[in-house]
């Protein structure tokens, strides 16, 4: 059967690098399998959802360069929800309970004292029809739990390996709230089943829905799919990261300037066994990409060591990965200008000052007059080339006696206004004799 797999976000927030990391691993074992990737909107919940939230996932991943064969939103399909229920409702897999959270809180207290686990005591199958009408003629409503068979359920996670759960020591789970809502479970389980879904793989976070959920498949005479739970992304305090931090969530870092491919390849890599390095494209990190790299522990998310990889990535990119970008903040220079100047870039819009320094106009700071006079009188004629700022250098040393710091400092103030940067070799070329002339001379060029 083709691999089909799905990365199913809530549209409550804009995404960050955790669901990234889920999405990316769904995408990269499609990618390896030959197999697709559904986007599937979780947007039951109608008073947390937005349509402006969906975009900002399709526009993340988008610019990611995650593709999806096919968006589906759960608010187009409750017609499917409702008829999974009155299955489930005839099948006595699903039956009404009354308790109100007070309730239910009480009894978990009382199951505690009692050294007992706080598993739901399936109180409400007691009732008679009696019981059950006199309840809803007070006003009350049901909620409705799904009946699970008391076994062992088991599966080979292709994360964590063998899995045994004893659904005995679970509670029923509440499948439909009172006013008639789903809560994540059912919907999940049907969709997965419509859309074929072969692997569901997501975060460890979802490890405990995971037995109540293939006994869901069993019941609606489905085979449960394969299921995968990667290690979560956890900040330096060991929180998973929330999408309510806007900074780390993916448009705050893409605002920040870091690059889409710096973002995926930290996401795919931090937690295995693989280096954490810049990879070039997506399709490489899908041919690194093994479930069994994967870590138990928690993955690390240091928005430190991110930056410092996309400064990596950036040092290694050639002309033709930014050009367009490059033309379209205006910066000229071609590659001997992105070759002079990436290794000097933290972001790309870094860029920019570079390119000012190159074609300016740019304010000279000059701090020795007479050694960049000289210089002046020693610049030779163009063509220039990487030679060129050598043999300035060794001519104006031979004749003002300066050298080291003494020689090179005065004469990088005055050609780029700053203490460091790209090597003048690779500069002076780019700065052309026009304006190392007039820099020199103090004017602004
Ligand atoms: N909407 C769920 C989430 O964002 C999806 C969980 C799943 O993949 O089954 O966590």
């Amino acid at each position: 059967m083709a691999v089909t797999v799905r990365f199913a976000p809530s549209p409550t927030g804009r995404i960050h690098a955790g669901n990234i990391r889920t999405a990316l691993i769904n995408w990269m074992f499609a990618h390896a399998k030959g197999g697709q990737l559904i986007l599937r909107l979780d947007d039951t919940d109608a008073k947390r959802s937005t349509a402006a939230f969906t975009r900002g996932i399709e526009e993340d991943l988008t610019w990611l360069g995650i593709g999806w064969a096919k968006e589906v939103h759960q608010s187009d399909r409750f017609a499917l929800y409702d008829s999974a229920v009155e299955k489930l409702k005839a099948s006595g897999r699903l039956y009404p309970a009354y308790e109100t959270p007070e309730e239910l809180e009480l009894k978990r207290k009382r199951q505690l004292a009692r050294g007992r686990p706080p598993v739901y005591d399936r109180a409400a199958l007691q009732l008679s029809t009696e019981e059950r009408a006199r309840l809803e003629a007070a006003g009350r409503k049901p909620h409705w739990r799904f009946l699970l068979e008391q076994r062992d359920v088991v599966w080979d996670d292709l994360v964590r390996g063998q899995q045994h759960v004893d659904a005995a020591s679970l509670s029923d789970p509440v499948l439909v709230r009172e006013d008639g809502t789903y809560l994540y479970t059912l919907p999940s389980v049907v969709d997965d089943i419509d859309l074929g879904i072969t692997h569901v793989i997501r975060g460890e976070d979802h490890v405990a829905n995971t037995a109540p959920q293939i006994q869901l498949f069993l019941a609606l005479a489905a085979e449960p799919p394969a299921f995968g739970h990667h290690n979560l992304l956890v900040l330096a305090d060991g929180q998973a990261l929330s999408k309510r931090d806007r900074a780390l969530s993916i448009e705050g870092l893409r605002k920040e300037g870091i690059e889409a491919l710096a973002v995926a390849s930290y996401a795919a890599t931090t937690g295995t066994s693989d280096p954490v390095v810049p990879h070039e494209s997506l399709e490489e990190l899908a041919q690194s990409f093994d479930f069994g790299k994967l870590s138990r522990a928690p993955a690390r998310f240091d928005p430190h060591e991110l930056r410092l990889l996309n400064a990596k990535l950036l040092h290694m990119l050639p002309f033709s990965a930014v050009a367009m970008r490059l033309s379209a903040m205006g910066i000229g220079g071609g590659e001997a200008f992105w070759n002079a100047v990436r290794s000097n870039l933290a972001v790309l819009a870094d860029a920019a000052i570079w390119w000012r320094v190159v074609n300016g106009p740019l304010e000279p700071v000059i701090t020795d007059a007479s050694i960049c006079k000289q210089a002046v009188v020693l610049l030779p004629p163009e063509p220039w080339d990487e030679q060129t700022w050598e043999r300035l250098a060794a001519d104006v040393k031979q004749v003002t006696g300066a050298k080291g710091k003494a020689l090179f400092q005065p004469l990088r103030l005055a050609l780029t206004a700053r203490e460091h940067g790209p090597e003048l070799k690779h500069l002076l070329p780019l700065i052309g004799k026009a304006r190392a002339t007039a820099r020199l001379q103090g004017k602004a060029a």
